[in-house]
């Protein structure tokens, strides 16, 4: 089999890239090991720029008929009584166009894309079929229905999550680091009530509630590490005692979850890698990078990935240089500086949750009093975790803390097509103008 664009793996990453290219007509074959789009719980928040990229593939739409609007997350911190110390809102509506973010359970989101990406006849998929090596730098092996085949493309591209063997095999290395806690997560019936975000913090644990579209709410619990097989052998009831005594609401609801088959465990992990790519092999979304899924960013960055590097495959076929890989270079000029600042604020996020105890608790209350109640640094990091744009914090940011400063005028900050897209300022062409 021959294609111009080999991409291995059929997450998020994957399937945006294959719909972002077929949209350009350009040839692409994507191999995914899953049958079906899977069950396991991946992410589900999407961030403002996400929505935007969905509007530009033309299917914000049918998005929008299957997530659930979020235009705020409270933050909250309780007490040893279950007093409520702070009490603070992350407002998606100060950002430039109405932005907002939204939940959708990430199958559907898989199933949206794949369905979008099929109607158009240069792309395959093959699958389940798993990809085991490469035979030369254009030539992939994959197995496929108990047989050896092999895929020779023009560009090769690794978007198969964290263990990507194509960073392997294209030598791209990479920093990891992991974590002092561990999570659980399920979703359950939503109380009525809950319907914003909710981050709840008391000096032992963190709860996040972000509700679904089907009138559930997905839950992330942060556990210490081999409390697991403690809770396990405790029974459900004790996971549910830690959710009715941080948000009471939940008393009722978090009960109907009885089984642990429900409740999966996630262990957060950060990887960064040096380069993206390597000649004509290239890696993408978790392969190249996996966030802390604390700011809920994973699965935004694959999307934000694919979106620039569909366009500049796009724009290397249209000017005839797509056997020029040293073109890729703008994708890694694009997109490492804004993954890895956002990967960065992921991380902050883990290490202010991490520690436990009253003192801990008291200095982090005092930190995210400063940042959300201060208007400015509130708008800066909303347009930061929005992928919209990025104003980096600075020393003399620190000054905000003490000094109401004048509030940031976001839409100077937004990206524009010549951030997203700076190739196309080099010449060449460009048919598209949303
Ligand atoms: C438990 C958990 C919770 C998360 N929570 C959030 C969140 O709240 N918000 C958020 O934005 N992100 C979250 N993330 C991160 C988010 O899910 C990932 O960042 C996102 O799915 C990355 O997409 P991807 O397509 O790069 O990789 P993946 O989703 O990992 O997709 C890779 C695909 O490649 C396939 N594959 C792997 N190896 C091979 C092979 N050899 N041959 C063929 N196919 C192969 C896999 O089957 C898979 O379908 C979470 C992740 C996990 C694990």
């Amino acid at each position: 089999m021959k294609t111009e664009v080999l991409i291995i793996g059929g997450g998020v990453a994957g399937l945006s890239l294959a719909l972002t290219l077929a949209r350009q007509r350009i040839p692409v074959v994507v191999v995914e090991r899953e049958e079906g789009a899977g069950h396991l719980y991946k992410g589900e928040l999407l961030q403002p720029k996400t929505l935007q990229i969905f509007k530009r593939l033309g299917m914000l739409e049918r998005v929008k008929a299957e997530m659930y609007p979020l235009e705020a997350i409270h933050t909250r911190e309780v007490g040893r009584g279950r007093e409520e110390l702070l009490h603070v809102l992350m407002d998606y509506s100060v950002l430039p166009e109405h932005a907002m973010a939204a939940m959708i359970p990430h199958d559907r989101l898989r199933e949206l894309l794949l369905k979008e990406a099929l109607t158009y006849e240069t792309v395959q998929i093959v699958r389940p079929a798993v990809f085991l090596n490469l035979q030369t730098s254009y030539t992939a092996r994959i197995k496929y229905q108990n047989e050896i085949h092999s895929i020779t493309a023009n560009m090769i591209v690794g978007a198969e999550g964290r263990g990507s063997k194509i960073r392997k095999i294209a030598g791209l290395t990479f920093k990891r680091q992991s974590y002092n806690h561990d999570f659980l997560t399920f979703s359950f019936a939503c109380p009525p009530e809950l319907t914003e975000g909710e981050m709840i913090a008391d000096e032992q644990r963190f709860l996040g509630l972000f509700p679904l579209p089907d009138k559930r709410v997905r839950s992330v619990l942060q556990i210490r590490p081999g409390e697991y097989k403690q809770l396990k052998q405790a029974g459900p009831q004790a996971v549910h005692e830690h959710y009715a005594r941080l948000e009471p609401r939940l008393d009722g609801y978090v009960q109907t979850v009885t089984d642990w088959k429900e409740i999966q465990l996630m262990f957060p992990v950060r990887q960064t890698v040096s380069r993206y790519y390597r000649s004509n092999l290239i890696v993408i979304g978790d392969a190249a990078h996996s966030v802390h899924p604390m700011a809920g960013e994973g699965m935004n960055l694959a999307i934000q990935d694919a979106d620039i590097l569909g366009e500049l495959i796009g724009w290397m076929y249209q000017t005839g240089k797509s056997t020029d890989y040293a073109l890729f270079h703008w994708f890694e000029d694009v997109r490492k500086r804004r993954v890895e600042y956002v990967s960065w604020l992921s991380h902050l996020f883990a290490r202010m949750y991490s520690p436990t105890g009253r003192a801990w608790q008291r200095l982090r209350l005092s930190a995210i009093r400063a940042l959300v109640q201060n208007e400015r640094l509130h708008d800066q990091q909303m347009m930061n975790i929005s992928g919209l744009g990025l104003i980096p914090f600075q020393v003399k940011d620190g000054l905000h803390l003490f000094f109401r400063g004048k509030r940031t005028i976001l839409q100077q900050h937004v990206f524009t097509k010549k951030d997203d897209y700076p190739w196309l300022a080099t010449g060449g062409v460009n048919n598209d103008d949303n």
